[in-house]
């Protein structure tokens, strides 16, 4: 290829044969072949080259759901990509592939309340036993592990506390115990954050959010090493976990402007983040303060830093609430990624343990994506609002 990848991201996918700067939406069912042989010529090409987008079923994918995971698979450095109609699919498939009945897995604290509720309630009824790690304190981890550990599930950072994680010790301890890794990486993505190329076995990411980057399409990605490809691809089979070809073509064209969108949440999340750096009741949940814990582990391993960022207030509950009602140009709602702000206050308490953050009564959580507006007016907007912190 010899380009780099933003150059690659805009000429990929070309179709030359409808003459059409993006793919065409392939939707099928049933997929026509010419004769008996060529349908078991397929059959035993996809055996031979199970990535090679070799189909005989609609469930198995089209030429628009091909065209994205290859496109991803570069973009993840990854053996293969498969991809799932939500990113929740994603961390199920993921979870699912690899434990069984009777093993334990090691999951962080601070994940993703809906994978909270997974691996702490649901997998019980299957005999799985979970137990949460402290992602500050490695030691947790280690003193977890049994003969029964399969898996460990890291989400970094921490959903809403926004913890980075010292990711190579970790896959250290997994490989020393033979356990297989999965990580979330929806804050970083690829472009920030490659996780197959450090060593982890499973990478997580939902496209919903920057990969669409336009909250108007729902899907995830689970990338994978070539260790627990044959794992992954049965239960993919099996389970039926996949994107459709219309979600797929929404996803690539977002992907176009992955780079460019990255970049400018970036910037204006430095910018707002330097503003609010000075408020004396608030602490940031985002790698900018040089020489904190969170900023080095981010150092370490990151390229850059998305426009999702917590802010820890000290106030009352109820002026916390009024300063997130009062801003205008932040949207109350769920999920992010997409080119708008959003804020919500976070009933933090309620999700996981997190005895770690020493949280006093008087101290709450919001959590603000940063789009794509003139950060300028972002910044007049939570001065404004701000006021309501006392
Ligand atoms: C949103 C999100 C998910 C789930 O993705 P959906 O596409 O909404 O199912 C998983 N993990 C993290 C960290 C998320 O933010």
């Amino acid at each position: 290829m010899g380009y780099s990848f933003k150059t690659f991201l805009k000429h990929t996918a070309k179709d030359f044969h409808n003459q059409s700067v993006n793919p065409p939406v392939v939707r099928a069912s049933t997929i026509i072949f010419k004769s008996m042989q060529d349908i078991r010529k397929t059959q035993k090409k996809s055996i031979k080259d199970p990535t090679g987008g070799h189909y005989d079923y609609g469930r198995q994918g089209t030429s628009t759901t091909h065209t994205l995971s290859k496109i991803l698979t570069k973009l993840e450095e990854s053996y293969h990509v498969f991809l799932t109609p939500t990113g929740f699919g994603s961390v199920f498939l993921a979870i699912f592939s690899v434990v069984r009945p009777g093993d334990e897995i090691i999951v962080a604290d601070p994940v993703y309340s809906p994978t909270r509720l997974l691996t702490k309630d649901y997998l019980k009824e299957f005999n799985i036993k979970t137990k949460f790690y402290n992602p500050h304190d490695l030691s947790t981890i280690k003193n977890n592990i049994s003969k029964k550990t399969k898996l460990i599930f890291v989400e970094c950072p921490g959903s809403n506390s926004f913890e980075f994680q010292d990711l190579s010790k970790i896959i250290s301890i997994a490989k020393k115990n033979k356990i297989f890794t999965a990580i979330d990486n929806t804050w970083g993505t690829p472009y920030f954050l490659k996780p197959i190329k450090l060593g982890f076995d499973m990478s997580i990411v939902s496209a919903t959010k920057y990969y669409s980057g336009h909250s108007d399409v729902m899907g995830g990605s689970l990338a994978v090493n070539k260790k627990v490809f044959k794992k992954v691809q049965l239960a993919e089979k099996i389970t039926g976990l996949r994107m459709g070809p219309d979600d797929a073509y929404l996803v690539t064209r977002g992907l176009r402007t992955l780079d460019v969108r990255l970049d400018r949440h970036q910037l204006n999340a430095m910018k707002v983040a330097s503003f609010l750096s000075k408020h004396k009741k608030i602490k940031l949940l985002y790698p900018f303060k040089k020489g904190s814990l969170n900023y080095n582990l981010w150092k370490k391993y990151y390229k850059g830093a998305s426009g999702l960022m917590g802010l820890r207030i000290k106030s009352a509950k109820k002026n916390v609430i009024k300063f997130v009602n009062s801003l205008k140009l932040f949207g109350y709602g769920y999920s992010w990624g997409g080119f708008e702000s959003l804020a919500l206050h976070q009933e933090i308490r309620e999700q996981g343990d997190r005895s770690y953050l020493n949280l006093s009564k008087d101290e709450h959580i919001v959590r603000l994506h940063i789009g794509l507006e003139d950060p300028k007016d972002l910044i007049e907007d939570l001065r404004r609002s701000l006021k309501f912190i006392k």
